[in-house]
């Protein structure tokens, strides 16, 4: 869509979809990268490489990656961060911002800096970033004249500083691992809240939706197009997983 690049993950084991907005910032590194994903997963599939790839085939080049954004801080979104940062310094620019930053939501720092060891370890996985700044809940405004206005909606439930990505313009939601097609979030891990993510769908719910970009595929699927798909997943998942209790 316009500005907005979708990667699925195709491959047979665990790793996070990545999303781009394509030349939206001012400066030589345009793009904004959302959940770079895993750089090699427990399969041995080499993710970062596919998306590469798949983004050179639509034309777009990792040096011009200026932001990377992550939904929240678990290693098969934000593995690949670093990898990215160093090929966006690749790039010999004249702007003052000599590689990618990364930003992830203020909640989820210190969940990160204390779970990501344990986390790692648990997944056997290392991650190594550092962001450069930290989001709130609120409007994002990218670019010349504000050409893409995000909101950021604090998701939390998955982990405690999840994010969502709202494209009010594209009527596009970036859900990272709150809702995926047909399923929720997993709530079993350090920073998990069943109550809070259920809190956090329910907001979500409420969004103009015609395209769900969940930072996950599913037995069901993976991306939802139209609006009374969109409304018709959040009803399957308040009766699959939040069943109103009656007295
Ligand atoms: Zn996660």
């Amino acid at each position: 869509m316009e500005n907005l690049f979708c990667y699925i993950w195709p491959g047979k084991g665990n790793n996070s979809n990545s999303y781009l907005f394509a030349h939206v910032l001012r400066g030589d590194r345009p793009h904004v990268l959302i959940d770079p994903g895993h750089e090699v997963n427990e399969l041995n599939e080499r993710c970062l490489d596919h998306l590469l790839n798949a983004m050179e085939r639509d034309g777009l080049k990792p040096e011009d990656i200026g932001l990377i954004i992550n939904t929240h801080s678990h290693p098969d979104h934000c593995e690949a961060n670093q990898a990215v940062v160093e090929r966006s310094r690749d790039k010999a620019g004249t702007s003052k911002v000599q590689q990618a930053l990364i930003a992830i939501h203020e909640d989820e720092d210190e969940y990160r800096r204390v779970m990501g060891p344990i986390m790692a370890r648990m997944l056997g996985r290392e991650v190594e970033f550092e962001p450069n700044f930290f989001l709130r809940e609120g409007e994002l405004n990218l670019g010349k004249e504000n050409k893409i206005k995000l909101n950021i909606i604090h998701t939390p439930g998955h982990s405690p500083g999840s994010i969502s990505i709202y494209w009010p313009d594209g009527r596009s939601l970036i859900t990272g691992d709150a809702v995926f097609h047909g399923a929720v979030g997993r709530t079993d891990l350090p920073g998990g809240a069943g109550g809070l993510l259920r809190q956090s769908i329910e907001r979500l719910s409420k969004l103009d939706i015609e395209y769900l970009l969940p930072g996950h595929n599913t037995e069901f699927g993976n991306i939802i197009k139209g609006r009374d798909n969109v409304t018709q997943n959040f009803a399957f998942i308040r009766l699959n997983y939040f069943p109103i209790l009656t007295p």
